[in-house]
């Protein structure tokens, strides 16, 4: 047993203690949790995805504010790698929760439907590592999602006995949506008779998707008022535009102008779309992120509560292939090197800038960057914090 093993294993001793025995997933966290004053973080999932090459590498990139603006206000580390051993995959899934808990892991999906990536993270988040810290609600901890990859809607809490369910972050994404629409339209008597019991048990079947949660509120005011005001905004039919990462992106400025969350996490997407074999798709999908990003950096300048007190994390979940013997060279990230190199860039109040860091760095050190930048502990992370990043 290392040093840091042994820290481990005492520190969850302790915690373990303080735990009273009849604690069940339905109980309230058992200690008082200080309030949180440090900056806000916004993650930027530079997803799904995408290489060096297009993005931060050459002056011909497909993300020219990424690259031209914001790393120059920030400490890029542009040899991130996603490491390479048995069991470590290069795909969306995989590195998103090797950003949120700090760890590589070998993920086994949970339903065995083809696709699905129904992961569940052993270790904790760093949403559950900041709320078990500071008393943040619920709709503060945050991760937007695009509807198509539903599995990804389960990376809200860990299964950690120590943490878990009561620490769990909010999914924004059109799938919550629905949800709340189906919940208001049944609650405002829209159905009755057979129709009626149906729709009841649509509703169950699609809250308790998530065996986990036992009994914790599938929703709250705060997010009830949330989606009110972005059915007024958008219609009620879910299908206005914009979509996929536009959408996204317009999700999380309404949510840091209505909830405020400190710690954010946005699922970019669009790149992906690329598995079907048009080249455009990505290079494409890599500059809408990139517009993205910009609305999201500009909306947090706009808002007093963002405004000088917020650091934007920006990592991909994965890189994509370079194979020269098909037409598509980037089609897939099918664990090859290029699917592993990746970068990193940490912008804001509290974060060198201009300085680019040559080194080496891995994925699984974001959750530990992340952790020193709100000081909350990630005893669990594997990864160390970026130094550079604090000089
Ligand atoms: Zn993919």
């Amino acid at each position: 047993m290392n040093r840091r093993d042994f820290l481990q294993g005492l520190a969850a001793a302790g915690a373990a203690a303080s735990l009273p025995i009849s604690a069940s997933a339905a109980d309230p966290p058992p200690r008082v949790r200080r309030a949180y004053t440090g900056p806000n973080v916004v993650i930027v999932r530079f997803g799904g995805g995408v290489r060096r090459r297009e993005t931060i590498e050459s002056d011909e990139t497909y993300s020219p504010f990424l690259k031209k603006f914001l790393a120059p206000r920030g400490v890029l580390y542009p040899r991130m790698e996603i490491a390479s051993a048995p069991g470590i995959k290069t795909s969306h899934g995989e590195g998103t929760l090797y950003i949120l808990t700090g760890k590589y892991d070998e993920y086994k999906d949970i339903t065995g439907r083809p696709f699905s990536e129904r992961f569940e993270a052993k270790v904790p988040t760093v949403f559950e590592g900041l709320r078990k810290e500071y008393d943040v609600p619920e709709h503060q901890a945050l991760i937007v999602n695009c509807e198509d990859r539903i599995g990804e809607e389960f990376y809200s809490f860990s299964n950690h006995h120590l943490f878990g369910v009561h620490y769990r972050s909010t999914v924004l994404s059109l799938y919550r949506f629905k949800l709340y629409l189906l919940r208001t339209a049944i609650a405002d008597g829209k159905y009755r008779g057979a129709e009626l019991i149906a729709k009841r048990n649509e509703l169950t079947k699609l809250e308790n998707l998530d065996y986990r949660a036992h009994d914790a509120t599938a929703t709250s005011p705060e997010l009830d008022r949330f989606w009110r005001s972005w059915s007024d905004y958008y219609g009620r039919s879910g299908f206005v535009n914009p979509r996929g990462d536009r959408l996204l992106a317009e999700l999380a400025v309404e949510a840091m102008r209505r909830l405020e969350p400190k710690l954010m996490m946005v699922n970019f997407n669009d790149p992906d779309y690329v598995h079907w074999g048009n080249k455009s798709h990505y290079t494409r999908g890599v500059t809408i992120v990139d517009e993205c990003l910009r609305r999201l950096f500009d909306a947090s300048n706009a808002l007093p509560a963002y405004r000088d007190r917020t650091v934007f994390v920006v990592v991909p979940d994965c890189g994509r292939d370079d194979n020269p013997f098909v037409a598509v060279p980037y089609q897939h990230h099918f664990n090859t090197p290029s699917a592993h190199k990746i970068f990193f860039l940490a912008v804001g109040p509290g974060i060198d800038r201009g300085r680019v860091v040559e080194k080496q760095v891995e994925q699984i050190s974001v959750a530990a960057t992340v952790g020193k930048i709100m000081n909350f502990p990630t005893p669990y992370a594997e990864g160390s914090p970026l130094a550079e990043v604090f000089a």
